[in-house]
């Protein structure tokens, strides 16, 4: 896309040819006049606008007859290829093809996915995505020139001004890399890159659970704990592009170890130190022995097991009292936790609403569901394969 500056007539024009997209992507088919009212902009200011995307070939014109009459309406002309989406977590990396005409949640042409070693190093992480993609691709059967773009989600903050991976702790291997123009190299194909929380934010929202919530909020449980938020039906990054570090708002500081423990971000007592999957195999090992994963303590839970009711129950009311807050602040309609806690549901879920209404301001939570997401394990990859799409709208139409 142009860079125009904002505010000067060519960035005015561009924001105007970008929420008539917009327009058109949200109505599907809709005549001018629709768009007019739709985006305010002045009919004839849209009927150059819709010209010239037609003459670009970005839109597409037909008759249509609307309650009796015949009227022009216009779509996006549909893009072919494929995009794909690439999850990385701290011990592995997925990857789905997805057609970018017919995206859809059930639409994954192809998935493939591989553990990593904990504290890989970006090199090696790549290579295995680009080998993942080049199996997934030849499994579907789609030649590798029709692979339109690659969208990569990271459990770290991405500083969208620099493209930089930020935070040293979480992904130490990828820090100070710019993974978006590494990958883009590599892979020959433009990659975007964001974080994973936000990436199961856009995925729930076109898909699943945050489908037409204005305000909402998608809460990643797993290694790493962070949230993404939808304000006025928008995908909130704030001023870098890393806001929603909800992991990292200190929920008690007091505690020894584990709970007031030393975070990796540098504070004692972040959420994350409460409420991570880490934390919660961590206080039930010395009971129930080494390795111990997240299924095999929901699995205890259901079958009645105190110590990890116990456990599960703390670490929904830990996170209950950081989203308190949040709901004071944001009063969201709707919070979907997500990540590997949230095959405990309601065992996660029941303590996790009691400490919201405990910890918001009286009346703020009041109306606010929460409930788990939708798309589970899927829903990062499938983040990913949603801000791959965006990249292809923004870029043919
Ligand atoms: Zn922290």
């Amino acid at each position: 896309m142009n860079a125009a500056r904002p505010g000067s007539p060519a960035g005015l024009r561009e924001a105007n040819r970008r929420r008539v997209l917009d327009a058109v992507l949200a109505a599907g088919e809709p005549t001018q006049s629709g768009i007019a009212a739709a985006t305010g902009l002045a009919p004839a200011t849209v009927s150059n606008i819709v010209r010239d995307l037609c003459r670009e070939g970005r839109l597409t014109a037909s008759t249509a007859v609307r309650g009796g009459r015949r009227v022009r309406a216009v779509r996006l002309t549909p893009v072919r290829g494929v995009v794909a989406g690439v999850d990385f977590g701290h011990r592995h990396v997925r990857v789905g093809v997805q057609p970018a005409a017919a995206p859809g949640a059930d639409r994954l042409l192809a998935e493939r996915a591989t553990d990593l070693a904990e504290g890989h190093d970006a090199g090696v992480g790549l290579d295995a995505a680009a080998a993942l993609l080049d199996d997934a691709l030849t499994a579907a059967g789609i030649p590798r020139a029709e692979l339109l773009a690659v969208g990569i989600g990271l459990p770290a903050p991405v500083d969208a001004r620099t493209g930089v991976v930020g935070e040293p702790g979480i992904l130490p291997g990828w820090v100070g890399i710019r993974p978006a123009a590494v990958a883009a190299e590599r892979l020959d194909v433009p990659v975007v890159v964001d974080n994973d929380a936000l990436l199961g934010t856009l995925a729930e929202q076109a898909w699943g659970a945050l489908q037409e919530v204005s305000d909402g909020v998608y809460l990643k449980l797993s290694d790493g704990v962070g949230a993404g938020l939808v304000l006025d039906g928008r995908p909130y990054r704030g001023r870098a592009g890393t806001a929603g570090e909800l992991g990292h708002v200190v929920v008690d500081d007091s505690g020894g170890p584990p709970g007031g423990a030393v975070c990796r971000c540098g504070n004692r007592g972040c959420l994350e130190t409460w409420a991570s999957t880490a934390t919660v195999v961590g206080l039930l090992e010395p009971l129930l022995g080494a390795p111990l994963t997240v299924e095999e303590v929901v699995a205890r839970a259901r079958g009645g097991h105190a110590p990890s009711r116990r456990v599960l129950a703390d670490t929904g009311g830990h996170v209950g009292r950081a989203l308190g807050g949040l709901c004071s602040v944001l009063t969201p309609a709707r919070i979907v936790v997500g990540g590997e806690l949230a095959q405990a549901g309601h065992l996660l879920l029941d303590p996790l609403r009691s400490a919201l209404d405990r910890w918001a301001l009286p009346g703020a939570a009041d109306g606010v569901e929460v409930t788990t997401a939708r798309l589970g394990r899927h829903a990062h990859v499938l983040g990913a394969v949603a801000l791959a799409l965006e990249h292809v709208v923004a870029s043919h139409g």
